[in-house]
């Protein structure tokens, strides 16, 4: 006799960064049955009253969706070593050296959460970080993989970069804080630069059409006088025709004045 198991719901830890990337993953995931706790595990952020900040940012989102939220420690000091650790000795044939300061930041975050994922009997390893489109996805899909592997989970590994503009758009009607950069120091540095460039090309561009625009005036001087002119003539016209009115206007009153008093006197 072959025993039906009874279909079970995956207890799935979902690695989390902050509330607003929480939004659609956990929707997703609780869509398609899994039991969820959402695991906050980024020592990576700096400073602490941002870490403080967006994980404050996600519990009061979660406590609206009955969503239990635990935290990892937060060991800025140990990421340092990591990151620095890792730089040392990457390989330049396989990684640049970003995406082997943040392939070492996933490993280390998703390492701690399938060690927790572990202790505390769930299934599956998850994470919210695949829904930002500047993260590398494929190392995220990779170091997920063998983060779960080494501690025997499966790996729930989605791309959830679609569901980003949704993401967007509910996390703003919900008013959250949205950070403006990834999390690290270095992202903190690279993310105001890539600002002051955008700033920068923005008034490139701006200055280049206004440039334009005095090149082709100068070009169509004679062509705009013409059209300056002739709007002139055309006001003074109009003018004059509307001076003209009045004076027969004002006649026609003192004709029928006039005619009123001869008429009176008859
Ligand atoms: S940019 Fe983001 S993922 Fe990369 S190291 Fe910094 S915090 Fe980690």
């Amino acid at each position: 006799m072959t025993l039906i198991q009874p279909h079970k719901e995956p207890l799935t830890l979902l690695h989390a960064c902050c509330g607003p990337c929480t939004l659609e993953p956990s929707r997703l995931l609780a869509a398609d049955g899994h039991t969820l706790t959402v695991y906050y595990a980024n020592s990576n952020i700096h400073p602490d009253g941002e870490y403080a900040k967006r994980l404050d940012t996600l519990k009061t989102w979660a406590v609206t969706q009955d969503l239990p939220v635990s935290e990892g420690d937060y060991d800025p000091s140990n990421w340092e070593r990591t990151i620095a650790s890792a730089l040392r000795s990457h390989d330049c044939a396989e990684d640049d050296p970003h995406e082997a300061r943040c392939r070492a930041c996933y490993r280390l975050r998703f390492e701690q959460s399938a060690a927790f994922a572990h202790a505390h009997g769930y299934d599956c390893l998850s994470t919210t970080l695949s829904v930002s489109p500047y993260q590398y996805t494929d190392i995220i899909a990779q170091e997920l993989e063998r983060a779960a592997k080494m501690w025997g989970l499966e790996a729930e590994f989605r791309d959830f970069r679609p569901n980003y503009a949704e993401a967007t758009r509910r996390s703003r009607e919900l008013g959250m804080y949205r950070q403006n950069y990834c999390g690290c120091r270095f992202s903190d540095g690279e993310a105001k630069e890539e600002r002051e460039e955008r700033k920068r090309k923005r008034q490139e561009e701006k200055a280049r059409r206004a440039q334009e625009k005095k090149a082709w005036e100068i070009a169509h001087a004679d062509e705009l006088a013409q059209v300056k002119q002739r709007k002139m003539d055309k006001q003074a016209y109009a003018e004059k025709q509307a001076r003209k009115r009045k004076v027969l206007r004002s006649l026609r009153n003192v004709d029928d004045a006039s005619l009123s008093d001869t008429l009176g006197a008859s």
